[in-house]
């Protein structure tokens, strides 16, 4: 079944021939060369390579078998069904079809030979198989030679059409080994062998070893892989030593050391660490790839605004990118606070920043006169422009995607030169991840908290003991503190997850007369977001119910208790993230998890880890181990989705041989390497320099 009637009635009609729905289904799944389809891969196999005689069938055995049509008809019972009963010489077995059309009543008519697949059942009234796949065949018709393969597809593509178009792709694909002798791990089979007996098992293959992934065949393409993402990154390194970027140097009694005396505290030891670092990145004429980690509270910012000012002062204007408004709003208070009084001018460009207003910022980036550009993805967008860009900082930077990152780079080249790329994290990059896709990264991380911070409790409670705390906080709000009350996401539905943090809000306020409580949630305007923002961080406001918005950054030092509702709900990472809005001053502080049981493992697990540990690297560790890598990368993040067969902790060791054979390939063989990225890769490659 080729084309649809409908489809090449259309073709007929149309000046040129158009794509039918399953060549356009293909080029949805990414399968448009012939070694995209040579590299898609089976989800499983069925075997029609042998036939079980019928009186052999077991209950629940997934089988074949073969014999003629003793008859057929369409029977009422509790419901009308089609009864065909098929006879080979060793018993009968009844094929039964609820949902049928007459042309299966004629096709299946009395004396034809049939070849069925489906599950046996063996029960009181005989063996029978339920919806089975039907082949009409002749005596004979030969039988599979090797598994048949099921590939991953989508409803307007029938796998059938996709069999055949994968089996010519591989036929055409060009195989030929790329690496030179010797270099392959031992045991492995070549990638045309590997691929051939992926797509067509021989019947002797074990089916579960095939499906699990544990074959010399399935290690060979993960070996390809992982070589093929270790050279990508390679280059990317190399070509990024090639650039050239401004050098930017710190001037004794210039702007870094006027904000350093004007700062109202101390540098911690580790912020003087890592701002030396970034420091001499800067100061070097190649473009700086740097992350910049630590836990949430670390005082990354004040260390984004040191490498501000030095870029600033050498005459070069800097950027700053973070993933919300609210942080957005808060870095450029903060940062206003911080270089207004040295005499530098900020301006803020976020999608909420409109007409004038707007084109005023943008005028100011554009001649240079804003020294520093504070926003969000609108300073991306093509309409900005710097006059001078030389120091571009994206905070919580695994919040943005890949292509925002290339974008960033992409556009903010000025004069040949590169600006210096600094990005922030609260989220630790884990090892094996470390080694692969941010291979082409520095990293910096701040491994102490500022002092006077004191550890913040976390206690568990079960959604009955709502009330309980409810009279807690009533408490607390008497001795002054300030309360953060975080409602759920429910199902991704804002709606839903409005009216809850609405309810929220008027419960708590009904609870708590005589105290300020304030609502804040996605669907809020900037301004009011921002005004309500304004009254909690300058202590006019005392409860803050509001929804995941305030999860990354916000900071308000006072805020001493934080409450999450259904904290089961939420991933490892953003509870770490919600709970690191408290303990900022030196007022104890306190994290109430509320959940409703009963848990899941990995709720458990979750929920246990937040109660046992503050340390953000511990958590990740833990998230790590929860959830496996490719979940951890979050699917906006770059990598995860572009290994499509490798798993970055199980196959440790043929990372390693990847890793330790990609420079020696690139150097002695470059023209093979090239090969092999863009035969894995193609037009991905430019992703993973981002
Ligand atoms: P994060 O690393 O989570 O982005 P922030 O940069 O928001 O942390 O800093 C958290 C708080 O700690 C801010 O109020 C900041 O002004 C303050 N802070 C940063 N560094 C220090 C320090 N060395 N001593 C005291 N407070 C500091
Ligand atoms: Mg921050």
């Amino acid at each position: 079944m080729r084309a649809m009637p409908e489809a090449s009635a259309a073709a007929a009609t149309a000046p040129k021939p158009t794509k039918s729905a399953p060549q356009k289904a293909m080029e949805k799944l990414g399968l448009v060369r012939d070694i995209d389809l040579a590299l898609h891969l089976p989800l499983r196999y069925e075997d029609e390579t042998r036939l079980t005689p019928i009186g052999a069938l077991r209950e629940g055995e997934a089988a074949q078998v073969e014999g003629v049509v003793v008859d057929c008809q369409v029977e009422l019972r509790s419901r009308r069904q089609l009864l065909v009963r098929l006879k080979d010489d060793t018993g009968t077995l009844l094929l039964r079809f609820l949902h049928f059309y007459p042309s299966q009543q004629k096709q299946m008519s009395a004396a034809t030979r049939l070849r069925v697949r489906g599950e046996a059942r063996v029960g009181f009234f005989g063996r029978e198989m339920v919806h089975p796949v039907v082949k009409v065949v002749d005596d004979d018709t030969p039988l599979a030679q090797s598994l048949t393969p099921v590939y991953p597809t989508s409803a307007q593509l029938p796998q059938a059409y996709l069999r055949k178009a994968v089996a010519s792709g591989l036929a055409r694909a060009d195989l030929r080994e790329l690496l030179p002798p010797g270099v392959v791990p031992r045991g492995l089979p070549s990638l045309k062998d590997a691929l051939h007996y992926l797509h067509h098992p021989p019947p002797s293959a074990s089916l579960q070893a095939l499906q699990e992934h544990h074959h010399p065949a399935w290690d060979r393409l993960k070996f390809e892989e992982l070589l093929a993402q270790q050279l990508s990154q390679l280059q990317a390194q190399r070509e990024r030593a090639l650039l050239v970027a401004p050098a930017l140097r710190a001037r004794p009694g210039g702007l870094h050391e006027k904000l350093l005396a004007a700062l109202p505290f101390q540098l911690t030891a580790a912020q003087q660490r890592v701002s030396e670092e970034i420091a001499q990145d800067l100061a070097r004429p190649q473009p700086m790839h740097r992350l910049l980690q630590g836990d949430v509270g670390s005082g990354k910012t004040v260390v984004a605004a040191l490498a501000a000012a030095v870029a600033i002062d050498a005459g070069w204007q800097c950027a700053l990118m973070a993933p919300t408004e609210i942080l957005a709003e808060q870095h450029f208070r903060k940062l206003i606070g911080w270089l207004q009084p040295l005499g530098l001018q900020v301006a803020w460009i976020t999608g909420s920043v409109k007409g004038k207003a707007r084109q005023k910022m943008l005028d100011a980036a554009a001649s240079g006169d804003a020294q520093l550009v504070v926003g969000t993805h609108a300073v991306i967008e093509d309409k900005v422009k710097f006059a001078k860009l030389g120091l571009a900082v994206i905070d919580e930077q695994h919040r943005f995607g890949v292509a925002q990152r290339l974008a960033l780079r992409n556009k903010l080249k000025a004069m040949d030169l590169e600006p210096h790329l600094l990005m922030m994290s609260a989220t630790p990059i884990p090892r094996t991840l470390a080694m692969t896709y941010f291979a082409d990264l520095d990293v910096s991380t701040i491994d102490e908290l500022p002092p006077g911070r004191s550890p913040i409790v976390t206690k568990l409670f079960t959604a009955a003991k709502r009330d309980d705390i409810v009279d807690k906080i009533r408490g607390a709000v008497t001795d002054g503190a300030q309360v953060y009350w975080v409602c759920p996401l429910v199902e991704e539905s804002e709606a839903v997850d409005l009216r809850n943090a609405t309810e929220t809000h008027a419960e708590l306020s009904a609870a708590l007369p005589g105290t300020s409580v304030g609502l804040l949630h996605g669907r809020m305007a900037p301004a009011e977001k921002a005004a309500v923002m304004a009254q909690f961080s300058g202590g006019q406001m005392s409860v803050l119910v509001a929804t995941t918005v305030i999860e990354v950054g916000v900071d308000v030092p006072n805020a001493s208790l934080m409450v999450i509702e259904h904290a089961e709900r939420f991933g490892l990472a953003q509870l770490h993230q919600l709970r690191g809005r408290v303990g900022r001053g030196a007022k104890a502080s306190v994290c109430v998890l509320i959940y409703t049981p009963p848990l899941s493992e990995t709720g458990k697990a979750r929920l246990k880890a937040m109660a046992e540990t503050t340390d953000g690297f511990e958590i990740a560790r833990r998230d790590l181990d929860i959830r496996g890598p490719g979940e951890f990368m979050g699917s906006r993040q770059s990598g995860a989705e572009l290994l499509r067969f490798a798993d970055l902790q199980e196959d440790a060791p043929l990372l390693v041989a990847a890793r330790q054979l990609a420079p020696r390939l690139l150097d002695e063989h470059p023209e093979a390497a090239r090969r092999q990225v863009s035969r894995w890769l193609g037009t991905k490659a430019e992703f993973l320099k981002a």
